[in-house]
């Protein structure tokens, strides 16, 4: 009992329920060898009671089963090794250090310390006996390993661990060894214990083990285990399975705790909404007017709606947001666009102007750019409600800005904003005590599988369809030796009174260094094509210049646009039908798709040249072959995530790091694919189990999660 806790009390008789629960919320600092200094930094890896501590999994494990012969070592493997202490001696060049080589009957390799007592000198003297544990890396003499872990034996018996070692992940000034042994309380005081909350049709469907086994496979693999085999493991997939699951119902939870607010009712009459679909210059497609219809229903409920609209560029999201705009204004309440880019919002504000000129209600526009008297007007307009069309970037969710009358949000190309902005969005009090309803729109397609993590909070529409007349892009890969080529094609193109866009691309982040690119660029451009009018627009422009630039080549008055990415959203000019892309390596396809989708808007032909930097990969090739034969946001998007892993994907949308304790996008697709009909069973027959499998898995982050 000594071993197994000072403090934890553990009933005697068979244990019910609630004592079974007792113990397993506990704090941890009950158990031996947990102070509460130890818990504090405990806290930091999220694990508060005893029970967090079982889902506190091992990230990697170490093998010291075996002792590796010395000469059989290879740098940046891990291994135990077993050796006499041949020489020990400080070296005082360089940075002081205390080298040891130390041999067996195949080899030598040197151990190095750059922090040692006087103790430990003399403790590894010549004739020595030792066994450590490191990575083995190339030093100045041979291998070495640095600051091994590493014990003075007598002999070579019981060196070796049955096992694999788990190693956890740690936070400063935590130690593997105190991780371990607490995870050995946690598991033989909970275990026995431990409600499975994974119906049994699931586990059967699956061949799910149970989880305590499953639990105790990861703390403690049995022996002859490798790390392959652990992660090939069924009880591996069960916990990364349960993991996605948490997450999951996480999702659904907000969802429907979100709907259970209520919004305004947004409605306007026949009339009104004739008058405005008259005044569109076009007529809605069809994928547009069944999207609107599903908005329309949405709103018509006093609950709010969540909405995510995925279609491709150009698929004409703008005009679904301004319809769902023209329901909010008719019922007198206040709408908000958010755009991504100041240059993307100003075209909404154009548009907007346009589309409601017959409506008297003038839109409002607020950037960080507005400062000062300006600033404070509207900032006073739109908290006293005279303002009802508010259009603008991240500016307008301030702290500084209140609405007086928020029925509607709209968000443009959510994937530029992290969930974390979607989510205080919602947050936004409002002295009606209403939410507002949400729009969101994004051009970038959601797998399936990844939506479910991220965005099962929402309800989705599909705009599958373009606008009639789009005429098909060609889409070449040149490598960038053909540079003369390709700037005779353009010469050629422009004498045929035609616009073209160059676009530079940059890997570094900077911003800066993207527009001195662009800047040299088009020096060079104007030297090879003396007789074309040149325009430069990039992110470092102040806005107005921006739209400046913008709308004299919207009005011809420049043939050929250098631009940074900064076009990537946003303009809109149909006689602008090549774009050559330089570097196009460097970006993903969804963002080399949405620079295209500026293209084919008008009635002529147009090309896309990628100007590649050869050599090019192999992977690179493939990918921007895939660019070129397909044509389709969806597939292109099903693709990259083939080619590039989930992982990569989710990491450079920034959708909110999701961390995951044991489950890997790649490695466990299968297990993803399985989460929603879990769901939808554990959701119908045994509600009782969604709570504690979010506490378990997500433990604060689900239980404070918004509401
Ligand atoms: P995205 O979905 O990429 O945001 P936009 O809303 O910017 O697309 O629309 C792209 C272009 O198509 C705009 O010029 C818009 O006015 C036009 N458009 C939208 N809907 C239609 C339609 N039904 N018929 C013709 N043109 C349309
Ligand atoms: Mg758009």
């Amino acid at each position: 009992m000594s071993y197994y806790g000072r403090r934890v009390s553990r009933p005697t008789s068979s244990p019910g329920k609630t004592a079974a629960m007792e113990i397993q919320r506990q704090p941890v600092d009950n158990l031996s060898g947990i102070g509460p200094q130890t818990a504090l930094k405990l806290q930091k890896l999220g694990v508060h009671c005893v029970q967090d501590l079982l889902f506190l999994l091992p990230h990697r494990y170490e093998d010291r089963t075996r002792v590796h012969p010395i000469g059989s070592l290879t740098a940046g493997m891990s291994a135990l090794i077993v050796g006499t202490v041949e020489l020990s001696d400080v070296l005082p060049k360089g940075r002081r250090s205390l080298i040891c080589r130390i041999g067996d009957q195949t080899g030598f390799i040197n151990l190095r310390f750059f922090h040692f007592s006087a103790n430990q000198q003399a403790q590894l003297k010549p004739g020595t006996q030792v066994c450590c544990f490191g990575e083995i890396r190339h030093g100045y003499a041979g291998l070495e390993i640095i600051h091994p872990e590493y014990k003075i034996i007598h002999s070579r018996e019981n060196v070796t661990e049955d096992s694999l070692t788990p190693i956890y992940p740690l936070t400063e000034g935590l130690r593997q060894n105190t991780l371990r042994k607490a995870v050995k309380q946690a598991l033989h005081l909970c275990l026995p214990h431990l409600t499975d909350w994974l119906p049994a049709p699931i586990l059967q469907r699956h061949k799910f083990p149970a989880l305590a086994q499953a639990l105790r496979t990861l703390h403690c693999p049995q022996p002859n285990l490798s790390s392959h085999d652990i992660q090939q493991s069924s009880s591996l997939k069960r916990l990364a399975f349960e993991e996605f699951l948490a997450h999951h119902l996480r999702m659904l939870q907000n969802k429907l705790r979100q709907k259970q607010w209520r919004a305004p009712v947004l409605q306007a009459d026949e009339g009104y909404k004739k008058r405005f679909l008259a005044s569109l210059p076009f007529r809605l497609t069809k994928a547009q007017r069944r999207v609107i219809g599903e908005i329309e229903t949405d709103c018509a409920n006093n609950h709010p709606m969540l909405r995510l609209v995925q279609g491709d560029v150009g698929s004409g999201k703008t005009v679904v947001a301004a319809y769902n705009a023209l329901l909010a204004l008719a019922s007198d309440f206040q709408v908000a666009v958010m755009a991504p880019t100041e240059l993307l919002a100003e075209q909404h504000l154009r548009n907007f102007s346009q589309w409601f000129a017959g409506f008297d209600c003038a839109p409002v526009f607020l950037t960080g750019q507005l400062k000062g008297k300006a600033r404070q007007q509207t900032l006073e307009s739109i908290a006293d409600g005279s303002a009802k069309l508010v259009i603008g970037t991240h500016a307008l969710f301030q702290e500084s800005v209140h609405f007086a009358k928020l029925g509607l949000v709209v968000i443009d190309e959510q994937h530029r904003f992290g969930v974390h902005q979607r989510l205080a969005l919602r947050e936004k009090s409002q002295p009606t005590g209403l939410r507002p309803h949400q729009l969101i729109m994004t051009a970038t397609p959601i797998p399936r599988t990844l939506a479910m993590l991220q965005y099962s909070d929402l309800d989705l529409s599909i705009i599958d369809e373009l606008p009639p007349g789009r005429k098909p892009i060609t889409t070449s890969v040149i490598p960038s030796e053909r540079r003369d080529e390709v700037i005779a094609r353009i010469r050629h193109w422009i004498e045929k009174k035609h616009q073209a866009y160059w676009v530079c691309t940059l890997i570094e982040e900077s911003e800066a260094l993207q527009c001195e690119a662009a800047e040299k660029t088009a020096d060079y451009l104007r030297d090879a094509l003396p007789d074309v009018r040149i325009a430069l627009v990039h992110g470092r422009m102040k806005a107005a210049d921006k739209d400046g630039v913008m709308q004299a080549f919207k009005r011809h008055e420049s043939d050929l646009l250098v631009a940074t990415t900064v076009i990537e959203v946003g303009v809109d000019v149909p006689n602008a039908g090549l774009m050559i892309i330089e570097n196009p390596e460097r970006l993903g396809l969804s963002q080399l798709h949405q620079l295209r989708g500026r293209i084919g808007r008008g009635d002529v032909e147009s090309y896309c040249l990628l100007l590649y930097q050869s050599p090019l990969s192999e992977s690179g090739r493939e990918r921007l072959k895939v660019f070129r034969d397909n044509h389709d946001g969806f597939v292109i998007a099903e693709m990259d995530l083939k080619m590039r892993g989930m992982g990569e994907i989710m990491g450079t949308r920034q959708t909110g790091q999701v961390q995951f304790k044991i489950a890997d996008l790649n490695r466990d697709k299968e297990q993803l694919e399985r989460v929603q009909q879990a769901a939808e069973l554990i959701c119908k027959d045994h509600p009782e189990a969604i709570q504690p499998l979010i506490d378990r898995w997500l433990g604060d982050a689900g239980r404070y999660a918004e509401v």
